[in-house]
């Protein structure tokens, strides 16, 4: 076959924008067909209970599509999916399995190559192509087959759920089960509430039909906009720092100024339809921007992008989002915090996430804000706006057009839920104590200014993560010392008397800042946390001084390191912090050496703590990171977040040797990451006699109800016997029934 890697990019990318499973599928099999010069080639979808269904074909007789139905095992196709292996036969008809189907008047053709469709290890079916001569496929035919199958599998894995033996083609108002990775637990029902992601650059050029029609449009896009901007400023006055908000006085002056209309108009006159007349207005502005001599003048180039996008959304005749939209699942293939903050909490029931994983920082800030989050469900096809939906964070899966008694279902789940944590209110004067006397001491993570009041309400003992990126990640540009130092306080002062643990900036990954881009082959393995801010001392100096500045008379800071894997970093800050103090005593300011931690992620740490121990005063453990690097899982891929798991054993026993270790060297020691707030996993940790556990706020109601349930003993002798285990499913089987034993099953949907 000549061109075969041309051939295979091309069918993949165009199966990949098909409108429809059932046009994907019959475009495949023709595509493969034509590029293998074949007689037949025939695809076969298998259901949830591994029944094999012609789905499409391309020289068999059509009207078996849907016909034809194999279980797992029989016939040839059916023995492909069971074995997972190819079968290339010079004579189909001769082999033992062969099974004849007349519908298909498959009878004339011999040679025989099947390959089976395999995703994240879940059968999706079978591609076949056939021959009428008696001959063998070639090697060459065989590896293009199977290489094609590995190619298009994901993408049919996601039609797999629209194909019914029956009708293959389901319209819009038909039920569909989506499935993706738990994200952040909860029930939400509402309807999808896609973000829209427009880009002006891509806009070409284009005849008006009609110049008055256009400028008409354009007019009430900037009038649209500037409604929306004065709402927006509105609502998010009390969530974020004035200055963020001052960036949107900015926009409005943008929206207001002659030159941005006029220019428009200007051009739309000129023949250019709208759309074409915006973009070539913005790119004159901001190449005007982009020339200045002044950074900050230059920055708002971007601004001009910005504006331009939001005023091509309103063309495009998006729909403002008003307060008075409610129950609204935000969907988007990536979604930042900053999307999130466009919203205001109430008007959100859940986050559908199309890539990352349950770690991801999106699952991280949908947990803090108690939201019910999907990810990594992969591009949904023809996802429509305002189709209604129920996101089940608890199973990771989302339900486009549930039926009404599935609704009524979940509603009634919902409502057990709350009514659970309801009546853990009361909980919130009492303490951590488990019924043998153990005391914990529960803290909260936040990173949000509008996170601070949710963990004060549950009864958070202190702050034991504060992730200082999330502001960076809302500004504009990198905060001066005066704008974190009131950030800082805020946190500082609603938490005084409790203790209050600042992270310092923790950058890289899949935590992006959108003013300062790094382009690294490998982020988690690369410029991360305090290697990045080592780096760029005069950051670094700044958030320093801000922290210590903020802690002035209130005394309750405590400053942890992230990605820590080297006693010359310990050595590096503690000079730096050294040097900030003489600084600020300097000019005036009483400030006082606050508590240093690391976060125990990185595993080299663990082997160093000893060494660690006479340069900090506590650790924090980063269970999230420490299992990314521990199993070798990028915490952001979907396609290996079915391993990734808190409860393998390796991380279980990793968890338990730093707790001892700490233990045995006198270091205070905490939890920070998501497990600190999975029931399964704190069984375990309440099993090591861990002090402190910091989770999402939403989580400490049920975390200390299972406290004061739970012996320590039990605890004890639960983490024996899951240390002697070899794998998760064994350790989470043993955890739940240790629940169940003390009727707390509820904890875990
Ligand atoms: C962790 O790695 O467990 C952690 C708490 O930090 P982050 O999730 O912000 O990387
Ligand atoms: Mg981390």
């Amino acid at each position: 076959m000549d061109n075969s890697l041309l051939l295979l990019k091309k069918i993949v990318q165009e199966a990949a924008t098909a409108a429809s499973p059932a046009k994907q599928m019959d475009y495949i099999v023709s595509a493969v067909r034509a590029a293998m010069q074949v007689s037949v080639c025939s695809l076969f979808i298998a259901d949830a209970q591994g029944v094999l269904t012609l789905a499409a074909t391309d020289g068999l007789d059509p009207t078996a599509v849907g016909q034809v139905r194999l279980a797992e095992g029989e016939g040839l196709v059916g023995s492909i999916a069971r074995s997972s292996h190819p079968l290339n036969l010079e004579d189909a008809a001769q082999h033992p399995g062969y099974r004849y189907f007349p519908e298909t008047r498959e009878e004339e053709y011999q040679a025989f190559l099947g390959v089976p469709l395999v995703h994240l290890r879940r059968h999706i079916g079978v591609l076949v192509v056939q021959e009428r001569q008696r001959r063998k496929f070639t090697d060459d035919e065989e590896a293009f087959l199977v290489t094609i199958a590995a190619q298009l599998a994901p993408s049919l894995s996601l039609g797999q759920s629209h194909f019914s033996g029956e009708t293959p083609e389901q319209d819009s108002a038909t039920t569909q089960r989506i499935i993706g990775i738990k994200g952040a637990s909860g029930i939400g029902i509402g309807t999808i509430h896609l973000l829209i992601e427009n880009d002006l650059k891509q806009v070409v050029d284009q005849e008006s039909v009609d110049t008055e029609l256009e400028i008409d449009r354009f007019r009430a896009a900037l009038s649209e906009c500037r409604d929306e901007l004065k709402q927006e400023t509105y609502s998010l006055k009390g969530d974020l720092p004035g200055d963020v908000v001052a960036i949107f006085s900015f926009y409005e002056m943008l929206l207001d100024s002659k030159e941005l209309s006029q220019g428009v108009e200007h051009n739309i006159r000129q023949g250019n339809w709208a759309p074409g007349a915006l973009r070539s207005t913005i790119l004159q502005y901001s190449t005007l921007f982009e020339n200045m001599e002044d950074s900050y003048l230059r920055s708002r180039a971007e601004d001009m992008w910005n504006i331009g996008n939001k005023l091509y959304s309103k063309l495009r005749g998006h729909k403002t989002v008003t307060s008075q939209d409610q129950n609204l699942i935000l969907t988007g293939d990536l979604i930042s915090i900053s999307d999130i903050a466009r919203y205001k909490r109430e008007q959100l029931v859940g986050i559908l996430c199309q890539s990352g994983s349950s770690l991801s920082h999106t699952a991280v800030l949908a947990n803090a804000l108690g939201l019910p989050a999907v990810m990594g469900t992969g591009k949904i096809k023809n996802l429509i706006a305002g189709v209604p939906a129920i996101l089940d964070g608890h199973q990771g899966q989302v339900i486009l057009n549930p039926l009404p008694a599935v609704v009524e279902e979940f509603q009634q789940l919902a409502n057990n839920e709350r009514l659970l944590f309801e009546g853990l209110e009361e909980l919130k004067e009492l303490p951590a104590v488990t019924p043998d006397g153990h005391r914990i001491r529960l803290f909260a993570n936040t990173g949000l200014m509008a996170d601070v009041s949710p963990g004060l309400k549950r009864g958070a003992e202190g702050i034991g993560l504060y992730r200082s990126e999330i502001p960076f990640m809302e500004h504009e540009n990198f905060p001066t010392e005066e704008e974190q130092k009131q950030i800082y306080r805020h946190v500082l002062s609603a938490y005084a008397g409790k203790p209050v643990t600042l992270r310092t900036l923790d950058i890289g990954g899949d935590k992006v800042l959108p003013y300062y881009h790094f382009n690294e082959e490998n982020p988690s393995l690369g410029w991360r946390g305090i290697r990045f801010s080592l780096d760029n001392r005069p950051i670094f100096m700044t958030q320093i001084r801000a922290m210590l500045r903020a802690a002035e008379g209130l005394n309750n800071l405590r400053i942890l390191l992230p990605m820590v894997s080297r006693v010359d970093e310990l050595d590096t800050f503690n000079l730096l912090l050294e040097d900030a103090r003489e600084q600020l005593k300097a000019e005036g300011y009483q400030v006082q050496r606050p508590p240093v931690g690391i976060m125990v992620e990185v595993p080299a740490a663990v082997n160093l703590l000893r060494f660690f121990a006479s340069r900090i005063n506590f650790v924090s453990i980063g269970s999230n990171d420490l299992t990314q690097y521990l199993l070798a899982l990028d915490r952001n891929n979907a396609r290996v977040s079915h391993l990734f798991d808190n409860l393998h054993p390796a991380v279980v026993q990793e968890i338990f040797r730093i707790v001892q270790q700490c233990c045995s060297i006198g270091l205070p020691v905490s939890l920070c990451g998501e497990m600190a707030a999975d029931p399964l996993a704190v069984i375990l940790l309440l099993g090591m006699r861990i002090e402190t556990l910091s989770m999402n706020a939403y989580s400490l109601p049920k975390i200390k109800w299972l406290i004061r349930t739970l012996p320590v003993k039990v605890a004890e002798q639960t983490l024996q016997k899951a240390l002697s285990m070899e794998h998760e499913n064994q350790i989470r089987k043993l955890t739940r029934q240790v629940l169940n034993n003390h009727s707390l099953g509820k904890l875990v949907c």
